[in-house]
C-alpha cells in the first residue's frame, strides 16, 4: 500500500488489508474516494441498514488528507464565522455552524462506540491571541456565545504563560468540546467498521472514467467496472479532472506539517497542556503534543506543485519563533497534503444529477465537516432524508477560474498574512 512517509503512516501498524478490485461488481451505491468524506458515508449508509455499499480508493484509504492532518477536531469552516454571517444571515449561520459541533460530537460517539483506538486527547483547542490588542478574544469570545450558543472560556494572558511559554502569545479561549486525535488510525478506524457492517472496500483502485448519464452509473477501475444505481464522489483535493462539474468548482491547494524529534520533557519548557493549538491570524500555526513527546506543528497554504525542500526547516523556522526555547531541535517528518478548496470557501454537497452525489471542497478545516456531511449524505441516500440541502443549495458548484483561480487563492493568502503582519 502507497501511503507518504508520514509520522502518521510510521506510527499505524497494519495501514490497510484491503486488496484491489479485481472484477466486475454490482452494487446500489458506489463511494469513491476513501477519507473522511467517502468513509463516514459508508459507515452512516451501513449503519442504517443499506449494505450494498463499495468503497474504493486511488491509494490506501486515509491516503489524502484525512490520514495527514493536523489531527484537530475543531468547530467552524474555513469560512470565518463572521463571513458565514454575512453570507447567509443569522439565523442560518448559526444552524450551519452547529453541524460542525455535531460532527464533533459524531466522531466521539463513533470513536467510544467502535473503540477505534486513535490516541484521541479530549482535553479541547486552545486559540491563543498572536496580536498586542487583548480586547480581540473578549470580543470573540462574546460573539461566538451571542451569535452561535457557543462558550469559551477565557485564558488570561499571565495565566496563559504557565502552561503555554510563549511570549509571542496575549491568552487564549478554550473550544471545550473539541479535540485531537491521530487521523490516519481514525480513518483506519471507520473503514474497518464500515467493513464489519458489511460495505466492500478496495484500496490501489482509482476510478479511471465515471458513465453517469443513465439510471445505472458506470464506475471504470483499471481491473473492473462497477455498477451502481447511486455513486458519491468524495476525492478532495486529489480529484484530478476525474469528474468535470466537481474539478471546475474546487481547487487544490496545499497546506504543511512536520513532526519533530521525541522531546521528553524538553516539550515542558514550550508548552505544558495537552491541548491542541492554534493562533488567531488568518494563516496560523497549528500544532500539538503527541504521546511520545514530540510537536506536531503545521501551517502555511501554498497553490504551487512541488513540496518545498527545506520544508522541514521553514516549519522549524516558525516553532522556533514562538518557542525560541527550543534552538536545537530536530525534525524528523515534515509532509504536505492537498485540500481541496471552493470559490466560498465552505463545502460543497449534494446531487450533481440525479444518482450522482458529491463532497468536496472542505478545506483546512475538515475534520468535524466531512463525518457529519458524509452522514448526511448517507441519510439522504438511505432515507430521502434532505437535510444536507441546508449547507448544499447555499454554496453551490460555483466555478474556481482554474489557473486564474489559482493565481486569486495566492494572491488573497498574501493579502491576509500582510493584513496579519500590519497587525501585529
Ligand atoms: C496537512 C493538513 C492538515 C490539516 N489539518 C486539519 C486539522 O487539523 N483539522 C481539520 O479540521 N482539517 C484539517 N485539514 C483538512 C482536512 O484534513 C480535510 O478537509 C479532510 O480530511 C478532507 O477529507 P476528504 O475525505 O474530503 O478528502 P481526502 O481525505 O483528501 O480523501 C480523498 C481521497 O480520494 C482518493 N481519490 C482521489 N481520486 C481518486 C480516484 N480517481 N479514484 C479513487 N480514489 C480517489 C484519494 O486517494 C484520497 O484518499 C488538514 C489538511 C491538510 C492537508
Amino acid at each position: 500500500m502507497s501511503y507518504p512517509n508520514t509520522y502518521y503512516a510510521e506510527t499505524t501498524t497494519g495501514k490497510d488489508d484491503f486488496q484491489a478490485l479485481a472484477e466486475n461488481l454490482e452494487v446500489d451505491t458506489c463511494i469513491i474516494g476513501g477519507g473522511y468524506a467517502g468513509l463516514s458515508t459508508a459507515l452512516g449508509l451501513v449503519e442504517r441498514g443499506h449494505k450494498s455499499v463499495a468503497l474504493i480508493d486511488a491509494e490506501g484509504i486515509g491516503f489524502g488528507c484525512s490520514g495527514r492532518n493536523g489531527g484537530f477536531a475543531f468547530g467552524g469552516y474555513s469560512l470565518h464565522e463572521h463571513g458565514l454571517i454575512k453570507s447567509v444571515g443569522k439565523e442560518k449561520a448559526r444552524e450551519l455552524y452547529h453541524y460542525t459541533t455535531e460532527g464533533i460530537e459524531l466522531i466521539r460517539q463513533r470513536i467510544k462506540k467502535y473503540k477505534i483506538d486513535c490516541e484521541a486527547v479530549w482535553d479541547g483547542v486552545l486559540m491563543c491571541n498572536w496580536f498586542k490588542d487583548e480586547s480581540i478574544l473578549k470580543k470573540h469570545q462574546r460573539f461566538m456565545a451571542d451569535s452561535f450558543g457557543v462558550e469559551q472560556d477565557y485564558i488570561e494572558p499571565e495565566q496563559l504563560r504557565e502552561i503555554v511559554k510563549s511570549d509571542q502569545y496575549n491568552g487564549a479561549l478554550v473550544e471545550k468540546n473539541a479535540f485531537h486525535f491521530h487521523p490516519l488510525k481514525y480513518a483506519l478506524g471507520l473503514a474497518s467498521e464500515a467493513s464489519k457492517q458489511g460495505a466492500q472496500l478496495f484500496s490501489n483502485t482509482p476510478a479511471t472514467r465515471i458513465e453517469a448519464d443513465g439510471p445505472t452509473k458506470l464506475v471504470h477501475t483499471p481491473n473492473g467496472t462497477i455498477k451502481a444505481r447511486q455513486i458519491v464522489i468524495c476525492c478532495g483535493g486529489y480529484l484530478n479532472g476525474l469528474y468535470k462539474p466537481l474539478a471546475r468548482a474546487s481547487l487544490p491547494i496545499a497546506t504543511y506539517v512536520m513532526v519533530t524529534e521525541p522531546l521528553g520533557e524538553q516539550r515542558d519548557e514550550a508548552f505544558t497542556c495537552q491541548h491542541a493549538i492554534y493562533d488567531t491570524r488568518f494563516a496560523f500555526d497549528y500544532y500539538r503534543p503527541l504521546l511520545d513527546g514530540r510537536i506536531m506543528w503545521g501551517g502555511r497554504v501554498s497553490v504551487g506543485l512541488n513540496q518545498p525542500e527545506n520544508l522541514d526547516q521553514i516549519l522549524l523556522g516558525d516553532l522556533l519563533k514562538v518557542y525560541p526555547q527550543l534552538e536545537g531541535i530536530k525534525v524528523d517528518f515534515a509532509w504536505q497534503g492537498w485540500m481541496s478548496w471552493s470559490a466560498h470557501r465552505m463545502p460543497q454537497i449534494g446531487q450533481e444529477r440525479p444518482g450522482v452525489w458529491f463532497g468536496q471542497a472542505y478545506g483546512g478545516h475538515g475534520v468535524a465537516a466531512t463525518n457529519i456531511t458524509g452522514d448526511m449524505i448517507a441519510a439522504a441516500i438511505a432515507e430521502g432524508d434532505d437535510r444536507y440541502r441546508n449547507l448544499g443549495d447555499r454554496f453551490r458548484l460555483t466555478s474556481t477560474f482554474g489557473p486564474l483561480g489559482k493565481i486569486g487563492a495566492e494572491a488573497t493568502y498574501r493579502y491576509y498574512m500582510l493584513r496579519d503582519r500590519m497587525k501585529e
